[in-house]
């Protein structure tokens, strides 16, 4: 909102700059001539200022859309956290979190700018874009309606890969991306602690109980 504030004080000083233009201001007979270079100054700082808040918004209705899609219908609502956002969000220490009965998804800062950098190149994805990916679809589960985190995050590294597609990946690296996934990120879960252990199940792999069967599985033929 600051930003979008900072943006409306340049449509402001833009504004008064055409209107001195038309109309006499206060204390002068006839009105001013435009003073271009400034009048273009405001206007490229207005647009400036807008452009962050607005090219998220952008991306949040475009993740809120997929991850409805992986929510199978389920009303999902993407919520970006900007610094203050995290800062004063509740659950400020958990990267991201959904709430089953609206819908709302928050991924803490930064880690939509995280997942826009995967997007910039899935093919060499690092841990941390590899993790946002993932954190997108474990989300979506939630959404779901799944509430036991070892369940979520099974039913997610089985979606990685479609998540991936319908994030316009190419196939062959979302496959990749999702199996990178499961067989790197996952499998360090079953070893990283006990908080790490919550998320993670012997169960969830290929032909074990926990396995859907997806025909899009990330695991799949
Ligand atoms: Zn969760």
């Amino acid at each position: 909102m600051l930003w979008l504030a900072i943006s409306l004080f340049f449509v402001w000083c833009a504004y008064r700059e055409i209107r001195s233009s038309l109309v006499a201001p206060p204390g002068y007979d006839d009105p001013q001539p435009i003073t271009k270079p400034y009048l273009a100054m405001v206007i490229a700082l207005a647009l400036a200022f807008a452009w962050p808040p607005v090219h998220r918004w952008y991306f949040e209705h475009y993740l809120s859309r997929i991850a409805t899609d992986l929510a199978e219908g389920r009303n999902a609502k993407v919520h970006c956290n900007t610094v203050w956002d995290t800062m004063l969000d509740t659950q400020m220490l958990a990267a991201g979190h959904a709430v089953i009965s609206t819908g709302e998804i928050g991924l803490q800062h930064p880690w939509c700018s995280t997942l826009q950098s995967y997007l910039h190149h899935p093919q060499r994805a690092s841990e941390e874009e590899l993790w946002s990916l993932g954190m997108l679809t474990h989300e979506s589960m939630h959404v779901r309606g799944e509430a036991n985190e070892a369940r979520t995050e099974c039913q997610a590294v089985q979606r990685n890969y479609r998540t991936a597609k319908l994030l316009g990946v190419a196939d062959a690296v979302a496959k990749k991306n999702a199996l990178d996934y499961y067989n790197n990120l996952y499998q360090q879960r079953a070893v990283s602690g006990i908080m790490q252990a919550a998320y993670y199940s012997a169960q969830c792999a290929p032909g074990k109980e926990w396995d859907e069967h997806l025909a899009d599985s990330s695991w799949g033929p």
